[in-house]
């Protein structure tokens, strides 16, 4: 048998729903301990922890101290809860107690900042929410050494670079591929099996002064995982979820969703992108393209195969693999009889919004060129309105653009599948699964990659609309 030390090393994720309490970090250590290739870990918040951390820098920066308070002690109950479930021997505890009570103790400070200054910074909210993730690594190495385990915490800032911005780095992968080999091989070559803070990366935002710290976005600890898989050259990433793999659709929207055995790793990066919350929805980039597959596997049941996300591309029945949604949009519609032939309007458009910074997700045009049509969330509406008016102020005035229009309150679903590729009659099984419900289709888009058919409805027929699409394409007897 192959010794832990020869193998090709492995990359597992706990994410923060598996990890609700003590036992779940037990649990979670006898999963590492029973993978016999080189390890590296990385671990989310505990379950709700990242909501509360939000909650806390939410109300002190209302300057509700009552409220601050009370969120605090959610949180330093959290982690008292899962202290006191765990057999680890005194001095380790009290050890882990220290470290718990130290990061409690700065957060209080930090909280009473805010409180004072009423002003939340999108520096100070990732600081405040980053011990969720850092305590995490903590507990889970103290455990892994109970069980018998080599471990050691790599903070997240020595090993993850990203380009900022804070809230939603974007990761820097030549310097964080070289960073992670330089400082995890070292130690997965002696058998210690690295812990690391997922979610969590430096920013060198000022030449010569220290990195800052960012997140990578929610849900960001699956992109610290295939961002260390990528470095590491893993044999496979595993991200140990409470779900029993990436299913035909949201579970929560959809009730007899299952399983998806196999995916293309193009297939499962489109639903991360629109908004299956399983996956990160950068995760993806890491590993494309690399011989890396990536695994969502229950962690309840560590012996079930779950789902695999790799370059194969299966050639089954189904044209149609998964539907995601991105709820909380707006649909902005520019249009005008003056738009026939003048050129260039769709360029203004997307020009001004990019010179804001914002980011438009779907886009569609009629042939007959009256009205461009786009996405935006909801929350940049406003401001994406108020742009445009300002852009297109003269054509506004000559009545060659009606004006910019603004619905809000909608749902994009994305309907993927590398299998509907030349296949007709996808589109009008979608629309005719709509139709007989009376569904409303406000807005269609198909990528020229004929992976994904995209919809915006109204977010009131957005639940009805995916049940009805996943049970058109029989969805509930994949495979
Ligand atoms: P983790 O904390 O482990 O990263 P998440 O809560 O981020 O877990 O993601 C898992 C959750 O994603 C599930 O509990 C499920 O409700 C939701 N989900 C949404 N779409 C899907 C899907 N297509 N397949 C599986 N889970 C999904
Ligand atoms: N704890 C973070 C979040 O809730 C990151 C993660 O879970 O991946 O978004
Ligand atoms: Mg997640």
């Amino acid at each position: 048998m192959k010794t832990r030390k020869s193998r090709l090393p492995e990359v597992y994720k706990f994410g923060g729903a598996s990890l609700a309490d003590g036992a779940a970090y037990k649990h979670a250590a006898g999963i590492s301990k029973a993978c016999a290739a080189p390890l590296a870990v990385v671990c989310s918040a505990p379950a709700g922890v990242t909501d509360l951390l939000l909650a806390v820098a939410d109300h002190a920066r209302a300057g509700d101290r009552e409220k601050t308070a009370t969120a605090l002690e959610a949180v330093r109950e959290k982690y008292r809860v899962v202290l006191r479930q765990l057999v680890l021997g005194q001095r380790p505890k009290a050890e882990l107690a220290e470290v718990v009570d130290q990061s409690m103790a700065e957060l209080e400070m930090l909280a009473g900042g805010l409180v004072a200054l009423r002003e939340l910074t999108a520096r100070t909210s990732d600081l405040v929410v980053s011990r969720g993730e850092r305590l995490s690594a903590e507990i889970f190495c103290a455990v892994l050494r109970a069980a018998g385990v080599k471990a050691q915490v790599v903070d997240a800032l020595e090993v993850v670079h990203t380009e900022g911005p804070f809230g939603g780095a974007a990761p820097e992968l030549a310097r964080t591929d070289a960073a992670v080999r330089t400082r995890l091989r070292p130690l997965m070559s002696r058998g210690v099996v690295p812990v690391v803070p997922g979610f969590l990366g430096a920013w060198h935002k000022e030449h010569g002064q220290p990195p800052a710290l960012v997140t990578l976005g929610r849900g960001g600890s699956d992109l610290t995982a295939t961002l260390l898989g990528r470095a590491l050259d893993a044999s496979r990433v595993t991200l140990w979820k409470d779900v029993p793999g990436l299913l035909t659709a949201d579970p929560r929207v959809v009730p007899d969703a299952r399983v998806i055995p196999q995916l293309h790793v193009r297939e499962a990066a489109e639903l991360a992108y629109y908004g299956a919350k399983v996956l990160h929805s950068r995760a993806l980039i890491p590993v494309q393209g690399k011989p890396i597959p990536v695994y969502v596997r229950p962690f309840a049941e560590p012996n079930a195969p779950g789902t695999e996300i790799s370059s194969q591309q299966s050639t089954d029945r189904h044209p149609v693999k998964a539907l995601s949604a991105v709820s909380g949009q707006a649909l902005v519609t520019v249009a005008g009889r003056g738009l026939l032939g003048v050129p260039g309007v769709a360029a203004r458009t997307f020009a001004t919004l990019s010179a804001h910074g914002m980011s438009v997700s779907l886009i569609t045009q009629a042939s007959s060129e009256q009205s461009i049509c786009f996405t935006v969330p909801e929350k940049e509406a406003k401001a994406a309105k108020e742009h445009l008016d300002r852009a297109f102020h003269d054509e506004i005035a000559r009545r060659d653009v009606d004006g910019i229009l603004v619905q809000t309150g909608m749902t994009t679903i994305a309907v993927v599948g590398l299998g509907m590729a030349g296949m007709p009659g996808i589109a009008a099984r979608v629309f005719s699964a709509l139709a007989s419900q009376d569904i409303n289709v406000v807005a269609i888009a198909q990528g020229s990659s004929e992976l994904n058919i995209s919809l915006v409805v109204a977010s009131a027929q957005a639940a009805q609309a995916q049940k009805r699409i996943h049970s058109a394409f029989r969805l509930s007897r994949l495979p």
